[in-house]
């Protein structure tokens, strides 16, 4: 299993990422959990000050403004963003839209990637609606052509920073095709539904439901080519992600779980004497280690653009790997702390609810295990264990 080096500039990055996450975002998290709720100006001021150190656009070429940092460097700087709660490591981790880059026309780059490349606005994808979440090809969203216009009606849920969001990027069938559609906010027929509350609440951004109704856009807002293919890049870039924060998040359980270990005496002796909090520390330590080498090793094939089939099966394993873990690292944090592991001022309890939903977005732990089966039944194993497999389609980049 082959994993490649992390960059000169990735390491320099990441190291200012740890810095900013303990100084700006901590604080942060420490309030909201006094408040209960996020201080929406703290978390705005926040954003402002990591896009001026820097943070945004990592994953973006340069032609536009990015810095085209490779996936494996990325990744690194992913994983510090797992170190904060409340989504608030978003804030280090600002990617650009690279799928839509790669999807949309010269014009639709100007209208709606430039701008968010800049700062000045941002995006959501629409792609589950409350029929169809791992069933993606089962979405009911129609287009019907009129004229120049197209007629969009369905509905979206779980529409994540859709309350930060200019505009959507909205899966639909169109024509017998999926297809993506740009929807800007305000557009009459587009309508917020609701937002309703999760379990890792307060949080950087909603997640909406919306509603279509015989919402009119010009053919100019049609996103060319295969939406659903678009789609799965998105997909498998996010859950690469969702692995990286997760291996981070386990990190800071982890030496918040020593630490107490070491200092909480019961029965006269430190925690930490005796075996069973050991035990839980290294099954917590190992696993870690082993979803952070999953991690990289997806990120290396990425890299070298491997055959995007076996890319999105090492990206599988990877983020199902990572998200299990980091829910049994997180489980056993709380044990360690005792009661104090149970308060929502200790992260190990804010973590315990929040890490819930990295088994399921991007694709549940049981379509993670589909992909992987697939591709082990149709390829063997050997073509996800080795180095260079296949010819250099990429995934995504
Ligand atoms: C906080 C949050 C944010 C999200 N953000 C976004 C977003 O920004 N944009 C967006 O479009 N979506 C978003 N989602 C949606 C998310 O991707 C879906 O919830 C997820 O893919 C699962 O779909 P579902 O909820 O419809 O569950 P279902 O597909 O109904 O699955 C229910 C259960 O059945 C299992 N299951 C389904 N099919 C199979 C099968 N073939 N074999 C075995 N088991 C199966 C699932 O694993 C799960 O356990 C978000 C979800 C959450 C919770």
């Amino acid at each position: 299993m082959e994993v490649g080096q992390i960059s000169e500039q990735g390491r320099e990055i990441k190291a200012r990422a740890a810095r900013f996450i303990e100084e700006e975002l901590w604080p942060l998290e420490r309030d909201a959990a006094e408040r209960g709720a996020l201080d929406a100006e703290r978390v705005d001021a926040a954003r402002a000050k990591a896009r001026a150190a820097g943070f945004s656009n990592l994953n973006m070429p340069r032609e536009v403004g990015g810095a085209d940092l490779p996936m494996l460097d990325l990744v690194a700087i992913e994983e510090e963003a797992g170190k904060a709660t409340n989504g608030l490591g978003f804030i280090v981790a600002d990617r650009g839209p690279r799928e839509l880059l790669a999807a949309a026309t010269p014009e639709q780059v100007e209208r709606w990637v430039l701008p968010v490349v800049r700062g000045e606005t941002r995006e959501a994808w629409a792609i589950t609606e409350p029929g169809a979440g791992s069933d993606v090809a089962g979405i009911q969203a129609t287009a019907i052509r009129d004229g120049d216009e197209w007629v969009l009606n369905g509905e979206k849920w779980f529409v994540t920073g859709g309350d930060l969001a200019s505009y959507y990027i909205v899966l639909v069938n169109a024509e017998g095709e999926q297809t993506l559609f740009l929807v800007d906010k305000g557009t009459p027929g587009l309508e917020l539904a609701r937002e309703p509350h999760f379990m890792h609440d307060p949080y950087t951004s909603k997640h909406q439901e919306l509603r279509l109704v015989d919402c009119r856009v010009p053919e100019a807002n049609r996103v060319p080519g295969a939406g659903g293919d678009d789609a799965k890049r998105w997909f498998s870039l996010e859950r690469i992600m969702i692995a990286a924060r997760c291996c981070g998040a386990a990190e800071r359980l982890i030496d918040l779980a020593r630490g107490w270990a070491l200092e909480r005496e019961a029965f006269g002796r430190p925690i930490a004497d005796y075996q069973a909090i050991q035990f839980m520390l290294a099954d917590s330590l190992t696993e870690l280690a082993a979803a952070r080498l999953l991690t990289l090793h997806a990120a290396t094939a990425w890299d070298r653009g491997d055959d995007a089939k076996i890319v999105h099966g090492k990206v599988a394993m990877a983020k199902l790997y990572a998200s299990e873990m980091a829910n049994r690292v997180a489980d056993r944090a709380v044990q360690i702390f005792g009661g104090r592991g149970y308060m929502t001022e200790n992260p190990a309890a804010r973590y315990y609810r929040e890490l819930r939903v990295d088994r399921i977005w991007e694709g549940t732990s049981e379509i993670q295990r589909l992909i992987i089966a697939r591709g082990l039944l149709k390829r063997g194993a050997a073509a996800y264990l080795d180095g260079a497999v296949g010819a250099g389609i990429g995934a995504g980049r």
